[in-house]
């Protein structure tokens, strides 16, 4: 991707959807590494000013063009910050200016800046995302407490510091949700082949489950697993509990 020598690009403010194909304009556009975004009018020229040529793009005194913000601040104002992926943007070619933004004719990414709330939990599909990524040829950063902390540099690869607080957050949020994992007193577990029982009460080593009938059961804690898939407690195999 080449921006053109002639021009110095204005620097610009946005917000994208992150997509496991890549970057994607909150109206769904895609973005595609190593291509500028163009503009294009789908105002039908007869609501157009018409005095305006229709190949410039965008026209002055209609809504086309690609939108930018002049900060970033602007975006959390208005709420963009939260859904996405923020970043910095050139834009170049026919640029409209107005009081809190920009609509230009073409645009590419300068850098991204991915929310913690963004990130996949496992590295090997943060892996698979970033890849999208890195493949624009630019710097991007993972939030932190509203700062920037470098993730990958173009054309140096992974910055150590950003990615071992990535690696550091998957150790507190695992030991998190394994505190968060236990069965508890109302808790439902399925077994397999009996139906559904409640947790009567638990420890770490057994637990007690009512079944339907009544009957109280004691399971060895280690055959309580919990299923991601099925968001509950299941026990395949019960064996006796010591
Ligand atoms: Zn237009």
């Amino acid at each position: 991707m080449k921006i053109p020598d002639y021009i110095s690009p204005v620097v610009a403010y946005r917000v994208w959807r992150w997509k496991e194909t890549g970057l994607q304009s909150l109206n769904g556009e895609p973005w595609l590494p190593g291509q500028h975004l163009e503009a294009r009018c789908r105002v039908a020229p007869a609501a157009r000013h018409m005095v305006e040529a229709d190949n410039e793009v965008p026209h002055r005194k209609c809504t086309c063009g690609i939108y930018a913000a002049k900060n970033s601040e602007h975006l959390r104002q208005i709420g963009y910050a939260d859904g996405g992926i923020c970043g910095e943007v050139y834009l170049w070619g026919m640029v409209v200016e107005h009081k809190l933004g920009w609509r230009s004719q073409f645009a590419y990414p300068k850098s991204l800046s991915l929310p913690l709330s963004l990130l996949p939990f496992s590295l090997a599909e943060l892996n698979a995302r970033l890849l999208a990524l890195i493949a624009f040829g630019i710097d991007i950063f993972v939030l932190h407490n509203r700062e920037s902390m470098r993730l990958w540099q173009h054309g140096q690869g992974y910055d150590t510091e950003g990615l071992d607080y990535i690696i550091s957050l998957r150790g507190e949020h695992y030991l998190r949700q394994q505190e968060e994992r236990k069965p508890k007193k109302g808790d439902r577990v399925a077994l397999l082949g009996r139906g559904i029982a409640v947790v009567e009460q638990a420890d770490d080593k057994e637990a007690l489950v009512m079944l339907w009938d009544r009957r109280v059961e004691r399971i060895a804690r280690k055959d309580i697993v919990f299923s991601q898939q099925n968001r509950r407690w299941e026990c395949d195999a019960p064996s006796a509990a010591s």
